[in-house]
């Protein structure tokens, strides 16, 4: 059977294939890049139309009260089941980049006398750009390392790792519940990024001894552009999660207006300030397609894509180098390396206009993402395809 047969037949038999009705996504494009930004649920639209229209102009102020103001620690808790934690340790709010700040802050604050703050050497800018920042403000120093060797290096000087959970060029799956466990016994407390795996990949954060985690919500998702990110801080850490963003939502008992500050009970203290409501409940809408399905559905969809569409590019595109994890050690991408690497980046471009979106990481990586909800093996297939045209261009 030809390839494209085979995956016509994939596609009538996956067991998911009726989700890609609940997204608004044209037919005729091959959406390769839910890991960038996920494609809108059609529930959204609807749900922003009534909040803006009933909430908003019909109760005005009211809506305050009438649920948007615990709207944070709700989606929190529909986040919560997708990343392995019970209710109570998540809270939706800022972004994945003001959330990495208030963990690490906490972490160290935690764990004194200890000075040196472990970074994931492969990890996304933003995450490196806040912990040098936090080990300036609290007199760490960061120390980058693979994470394949932070077992190693951990010791009693080890405050916190900052670790990805997924390489976001390379798409691969580090080993968390490893990694969380040898920090523990030297000591050292945790931060997990799990911008590329929730939504994806199963995380199991409670059964981990996970300390802190945080992860956008715009990505595998599907909340929208900029939707808020969360922020996961372990039951034990409750009570003395001392963050640095000590703004009003977070506090007590924000409407006494009182001069001091004293942190909220419970995940409200991770709160800072008015949470921006209209992308909260679009996160919120966006979560409903997890009704029905679970990640572990999703994560096996994932693999089969990708299965698939390396024996694709196999096949076909025999110039590309594939850069992510042949076996299931990797995320819900596959990446692969351009052999002239100045000109991957039209490449990009150039599949994008023959309507198979992916995306460019410098310096020569072109990413495609698999998001189970929606991505079709057609258009793993036809990516391949497109890619295999370009090359012998
Ligand atoms: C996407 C991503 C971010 C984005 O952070 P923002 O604050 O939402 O801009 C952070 N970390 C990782 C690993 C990401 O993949």
């Amino acid at each position: 059977m030809s390839l494209r047969d085979e995956a016509r037949e994939l596609d009538a038999m996956d067991p998911l294939a009726g989700k890609r009705a609940e997204f608004d996504l044209d037919p005729d494009v091959s959406y390769l890049d839910g890991n960038s930004l996920g494609a809108p649920p059609r529930a959204v639209a609807e749900r922003l139309t009534e909040v803006v229209g009933k909430q908003w102009a019909g109760r005005l102020i009211r809506s305050w009260d009438e649920g948007w103001w615990a709207a944070p620690e709700r989606i929190g808790d529909r986040v919560a089941p997708l990343v392995g934690a019970a209710p109570g340790q998540v809270v939706v709010g800022d972004s994945t980049t003001v959330n990495l700040f208030k963990a690490l802050v906490a972490a160290v604050r935690l764990n004194p006398g200890r000075p040196e703050i472990l970074l994931d050497d492969g990890t996304f800018p933003t995450d490196g750009y806040i912990a040098d920042s936090a080990a300036r403000l609290t007199g760490h120093v960061v120390r980058r390392v693979p994470v394949h060797e932070m077992a190693d290096v951990a010791s009693s000087r080890t405050a916190v790792a900052l670790v990805n959970h997924v390489d976001y060029v390379t798409g691969v799956l580090h080993d968390l519940p490893g990694v969380t466990a040898a920090l523990r016994s030297a000591g050292a407390l945790t931060v997990w990024d799990l911008c590329h795996s929730v939504g994806a990949v199963p995380v199991h954060l409670d059964a981990c001894e996970v300390d802190f985690a945080v992860g956008c919500t715009y990505k595998f998702l599907n909340g929208g552009p900029g939707s808020p990110a969360f922020l996961y801080v372990a039951r034990k850490w409750l009570d003395s999660f001392d963050q640095p963003l000590t703004g009003w939502a977070g506090h007590a008992d924000p409407f006494a207006m009182t001069a001091g500050y004293a942190g909220g009970s419970g995940i409200r203290r991770a709160r800072a300030g008015t949470p921006d409501i209209l992308s909260m409940l679009a996160l919120d809408a966006a979560l409903d397609v997890w009704l029905d399905v679970t990640v572990d559905q999703v994560r096996a969809k994932g693999l089969a894509l990708g299965d698939f569409f390396l024996r694709c590019l196999d096949a076909g595109a025999p110039g590309v180098r594939v850069v992510t994890p042949r076996d299931h050690r990797r995320g819900n991408q596959i990446s692969v390396a351009w052999p002239e690497a100045a000109a991957a980046r039209t490449v990009m471009s150039a599949l994008t206009d023959r309507g198979v979106i992916g995306d460019f990481r410098p310096p020569d990586v072109l990413r495609f993402g698999l998001a189970g909800l929606y991505v079709r093996y057609a258009d793993v297939f036809r990516a391949a395809e497109e890619l295999r045209a370009l090359s012998e261009t």
